[in-house]
């Protein structure tokens, strides 16, 4: 038998090198990319779903490789976060993010934009200082932005990740919490940090047509948070059905393809200002 484990490790053992592999190979790739510059920031629009009018939009992180190939964040943010690129690129992302807003704020003074927070980042005073120069740098009032911040980064170490958002609240950041009800909800880190918003993740959204259940929890993640002075975002909204329901429940933002893609500031023009009129 202990022979028999022995083969089995001597098969797998190249197939996990192979995949070890690539991921260095990534990550070496990756660290040329920081250099060089071939990371971009892509805008997906959010709506107010009341009115129906363009309250904001998500900066989301995109690279695109020397061969011209699109790099999902999914690949490669966890490998910024282990190497810990991430604080650099996000002080970057801020920048550049924040620079944008400025001239978006000029012709659409309520505009907000959010920008997603690694859990790691946010167990470091350093992103407080970052977010505070940025908004100096840009003279934008820290209402205008929002950091989105998975329910992850209040496990590590929720003592550190409290006084950083309290470091925040001070700025007039808001802040949000991404994909509520994936990882490890508890509503113990809602009154704790107190978000100003919070984000149904997309897979609730998705299931919400065909199944009872999943339309019953994103009801109830609604009231709870309205009950909490809170306000919700449904992500991933992808049909005018999905769009309705959410209407109905008082969801009072919407974003997802139904609604504008994730897009460079160039291609900005064609997103519409209002879902109902246009
Ligand atoms: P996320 O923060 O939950 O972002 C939403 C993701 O859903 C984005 O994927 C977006 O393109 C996608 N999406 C938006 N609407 C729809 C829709 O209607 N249907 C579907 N199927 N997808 C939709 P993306 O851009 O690939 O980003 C994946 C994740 O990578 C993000 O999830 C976020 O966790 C992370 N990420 C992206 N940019 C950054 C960044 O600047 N910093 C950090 N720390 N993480 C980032
Ligand atoms: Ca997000
Ligand atoms: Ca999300
Ligand atoms: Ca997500």
């Amino acid at each position: 038998a202990k022979r028999q484990g022995r083969d089995r490790l001597q098969i797998y053992t190249p197939m996990l090198s192979e995949q070890t592999l690539a991921k260095v190979r990534l990550a070496k790739e990756l660290r040329l990319a920081v250099q060089q510059a071939q990371l971009t920031v892509f805008y997906q629009p959010v709506y107010a779903l009341r009115t129906g009018r363009l309250s904001g939009a998500e900066a989301l992180l995109r690279w695109r490789n020397q061969a011209g190939e699109w790099i999902s964040p999914a690949d490669f943010i966890p490998l910024l976060e282990e190497s810990g690129q991430i604080v650099a690129v996000t002080d970057w992302l801020l920048g550049r993010a924040l620079s944008h807003l400025r001239t978006w704020r000029q012709s659409w003074p309520d505009f907000r934009l959010a920008v997603n927070i690694s859990a790691i980042s946010m167990q470091d005073r350093h992103l407080v200082q970052s977010v505070e120069l940025a908004l100096q740098r840009y003279r934008l009032e820290g209402q205008a932005l929002e950091l989105e911040v998975t329910e992850t980064a209040f496990i590590r170490d929720p003592d550190k990740a409290g006084l950083v958002c309290d470091e925040l609240k001070r700025l007039s950041v808001d802040l949000a919490v991404d994909d509520f009800g994936t990882g490890y909800s508890s509503l113990i880190y809602l009154k704790r940090f107190a978000p100003d918003r919070v984000k149904i993740d997309r897979s609730f959204v998705v299931g919400m047509v065909n199944s009872q259940g999943d339309q019953a929890l994103v009801r109830a993640i609604i009231e709870l948070v309205h009950s909490l002075n809170m306000t919700v975002v449904a992500e991933g909204v992808e049909t005018q059905e999905q769009l309705q329901l959410l209407r109905e429940m008082g969801c009072d933002y919407v974003q997802g393809y139904y609604c504008g893609h994730p897009q460079p500031l160039e291609a900005w023009g064609s997103v519409v200002p209002n879902l109902f009129t246009h």
